[in-house]
């Protein structure tokens, strides 16, 4: 896949589009994995690309699998919109809205958490309550092929995890309610209430190659900038129009972004 660096005037012809849009991933793109999820962070350049760009564009947004509160506070740049848990919830003018007939899910979670607490005697496995989702993570496990089995071995005995729909991501495994929804349909929610021309798209995981095709579809004109490092998968690079190498190189090109969009006029 081509380098975006190398192919720059490919984004000056997008900026040339009113109203535009900036989306972003957070984990893997603007923010390095940690260890634990708790420990990722968005560096403050990064915060500053994206809060300039938030005064100059229509839109700016994050969608996450993290919950959409937890999105915000990571980012924490007022005026941007926060899509969390893959599109299940979003935060916007001070409050989480949810997707119907999820919040139910809050319940199951907690009881799911219980039948999986077994998956703790594991080494290195990690449990994260999203509130409506479950994700178990296993990036700190000696053997990840093993530990991955061992979890959807778990998830299969666990009564409770039946209702849920199970998502897989970078060395996570994620419950989440039965409802139709990905970043892709998230992106398209976002094109409709902004009435988005044109719009940018960052991500790194397989999630955000949905967000990639909603943002090819007509008749709306968007840049899929897939970030990319040696843990990336195939279906990342196959689907991005260009790549970025890793969240240093993402930030880079906010920066660049930030000082190349004009200031709207008034
Ligand atoms: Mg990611």
């Amino acid at each position: 896949m081509p380098y975006l660096f190398d192919n720059l005037e490919a984004v000056l012809e997008v900026l040339t589009l009113s109203p535009l849009g900036l989306i972003t991933d957070i984990d893997g793109t603007i923010s390095e994995i940690a260890a634990y999820p708790e420990e990722a962070r968005v560096s403050p350049r990064c915060r500053e690309s994206l809060a300039t760009l938030s005064k100059r564009l229509a839109l700016v947004a994050a969608i996450s699998g993290r919950p959409a509160q937890q999105a915000r506070e990571m980012i924490g740049v007022e005026g941007m919109v926060y899509i969390g848990n893959h599109g299940l919830e979003r935060w916007a003018d001070g409050k989480v809205a949810m997707m119907e007939g999820v919040a139910e899910y809050g319940a199951k979670v907690k009881a799911t958490l219980g039948e999986l607490g077994s998956l703790l005697a594991m080494e290195g496995i990690a449990l994260e309550n999203k509130g409506i989702a479950l994700s178990i993570h296993y990036r700190q496990c000696p053997h990840h092929q093993m530990a991955r089995g061992y979890i959807m071995e778990r998830i299969a005995k666990s009564p409770s995890a039946r209702g849920f729909r199970i998502v897989e991501g970078r060395m996570v495994v994620e419950l989440r309610p039965p409802v139709e929804v990905n970043k892709g349909i998230a992106l398209l929610g976002l094109v409709e209430s902004y009435r988005l021309k044109g719009g940018i798209y960052l991500g790194d995981d397989i999630s955000d190659v949905d967000a990639f095709a909603a943002l090819h579809s007509a008749p709306f004109k968007g840049l899929a900038l897939g970030v990319v490092d040696e843990e990336t998968s195939h279906q990342v690079e196959k689907e991005a129009d260009f790549t970025l190498n890793g969240v240093g190189d993402a930030e880079r090109f906010l920066r660049w972004l930030a000082a190349t969009v004009p200031e709207p006029e008034r």
